[in-house]
């Protein structure tokens, strides 16, 4: 892991002072503020034209409101548009019609969100995402998608198994899309998108937010919401100086992963929300897959016989458990050992002898006859190695289970040649925002909503962690606090 250099410990100092953290002298910028020549006028101000950005858009247009969104890129879409496009969803048409989970309920779904959130979520705002799910995808349907699929998250440990549902909505138009239909709405509704404009800052009269300052280029420009202003810029994905203070497994990540979120995620709208005294909330968590095997990546997938060991030639969790947690206790280990994890295996059905020795042709997996050779070139110790392959064998051979992590798949003996490789890490995005109420109001460090500020999406938070919870998660959000945030604004 690369150490970081005083420059980079500057850079970060000055990004915490920007985000208030240090907030000495915060609200001395609202008396300059207050005789600003506004370059765009509308009732609602949305930042960043990404998911949660242009379901706002399209609520608050179609509820007959003056409705500009500022997007720091060329183009709409953000993550949103790049992603999978699948989302989680209780209660819907689609589910009764194609899963065995007709009798599934929204506060079943939020149950089982609750118990993964590791009693770090506000369950208000749980309830409420979950309970507005179904009309999100029939909403999603009047625009003219088809969901033809609807799968389910692998498990985890501390959610009990009789809340699981299949829940994962898909269309046969991906992301693409689906947020191309959204944008398509959201312009007929009147939306209008200015590209190339990145909001800096938050501008306020009498406490209240009533705008932003943006650049275009190198123009400084001046936006205004009267009636509110709306951030959908996501987490602080891109931002390393941030997700080194607030953030060490995307910190980690971003030097060591695959990071394949927007690159424009760089936090600006939680460095903002910051300066005037947001509360940053349930940071920590990533949206992390494990590259190689695409471990628990949900239940139609099963995982091949295989472990996952540290240093010491031991397992040290559930390899199927949901992709995010999975990769969550693989990077704590890496951590704290500060030594690669390997995944140890055999040829199997689905990683077949041609396909691992291509592995080791290409220099990204190690092979041996017996054990110890193997452990010997991946600097694990071998004697430990030896008893934890027995282990499993022997688990596998008696009893098919796996009582040591409670493995639901991949259920059979490892034989030899074996093979070692390493998983990697790719990354869709960073978990942690803005505290929000169920007003879509931002919460100022002492608890009371900011005036004039709402945060929808990732860049809100109190609804998603510690841990990413499965597929569906962060689209399920995006689309319910950034649809309820451009109602609420719209209405005032
Ligand atoms: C490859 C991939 C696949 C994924 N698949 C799924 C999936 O299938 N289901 C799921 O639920 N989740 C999925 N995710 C995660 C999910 O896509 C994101 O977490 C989610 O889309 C974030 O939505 P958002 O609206 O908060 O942010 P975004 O959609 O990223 O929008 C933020 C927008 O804000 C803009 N912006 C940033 N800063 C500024 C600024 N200062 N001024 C103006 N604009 C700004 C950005 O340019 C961007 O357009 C996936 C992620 C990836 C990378």
């Amino acid at each position: 892991m690369k150490s970081l250099s005083r420059k980079e410990f500057l850079k970060g100092s000055a990004a915490l002072a920007a985000a208030g953290l240090f907030s000495a002298g915060v609200s001395a910028n609202e008396a300059e503020d207050a005789a600003i020549q506004w370059d765009i006028e509308a009732d609602v101000l949305i930042i960043g034209a990404g998911g949660a950005g242009m379901c706002a858009g399209y609520e608050a247009a179609s509820a007959g409101a003056k409705t500009v969104i500022l997007e720091k890129s060329q183009t709409f879409g953000g993550t949103s548009i790049r992603s999978g496009g699948i989302i989680q969803a209780s209660g819907t048409e689609a589910q009764k019609k194609l899963t065995s989970y007709a009798d599934d309920t929204a506060e079943k779904h939020a149950q089982y969100y609750i118990q993964e959130g590791e009693g770090t979520l506000d369950e208000d705002l749980v309830y409420d995402m979950t309970a507005g799910s179904a009309d999100h995808i029939a909403w999603l349907e009047s625009l003219g998608l088809e969901f033809v699929e609807v799968t389910g998250s692998a498990h985890t440990p501390m959610a009990d198994e009789s809340l699981y549902a299949d829940r994962i909505h898909g269309t046969s138009v991906g992301a693409s899309g689906i947020f191309t239909a959204v944008h398509d709405a959201a312009e007929a509704a009147g939306v209008e998108f200015v590209y190339d404009t990145q909001a800096t800052k938050l501008i306020r009269e009498d406490g209240r937010v009533v705008g932003v300052e943006a650049l275009q280029g190198e123009k400084v420009i001046y936006a205004k919401g009267i009636k509110g202003v709306i951030i959908a810029t996501s987490s602080i994905d891109h931002n390393e100086a941030l997700c080194k203070m607030l953030n060490p497994n995307q910190y980690y990540d971003l030097q060591n992963a695959h990071c394949v979120s927007y690159p424009y995620d760089t936090g600006d709208g939680i460095i903002m929300g910051a300066a005037i005294g947001a509360q940053l909330s349930n940071f920590g968590g990533v949206i992390d897959l494990t590259g190689v095997t695409m471990a628990g990546i949900n239940r139609q997938t099963p995982m091949m016989p295989c472990f996952f060991v540290n240093k010491y030639g031991n397992r040290f969790e559930c390899e199927d458990n949901t992709y995010a947690l999975t990769s969550r206790e693989l990077w704590r280990e890496i951590t704290k050992t500060n030594h690669a994890c390997y995944t140890i295996c055999g040829p199997n059905d689905i990683m077949t002898k041609e396909a691992l020795d291509a592995m080791v042709e290409a220099g990204t997996a190690c092979t041996a006859d017996t054990i110890e050779d193997l452990a010997a070139q991946i600097d694990v110790d071998a004697a430990n190695l030896k008893l934890t392959l027995e282990r499993w064998n022997k688990d596998m051979e008696e009893t098919g289970t796996d009582p040591l992590f409670d493995r639901a798949t991949g259920l059979a003996p490892i034989n030899g040649p074996y093979y070692a490789f390493v998983e990697g890490f790719m990354n869709l995005g960073a978990i942690g925002g803005m505290k929000i109420n169920l007003n879509c109001e931002v919460q100022s460090v002492t608890g009371e909503s900011i005036p004039g500020l709402y945060a929808a999406g990732m860049a809100s938070a109190g609804w998603v962690g510690p841990f990413y919870p499965g597929s569906g998660t962060a689209l399920l959000g995006s689309i319910h606090f950034g649809r309820k945030a451009g109602r609420i604004v719209a209405a005032l």
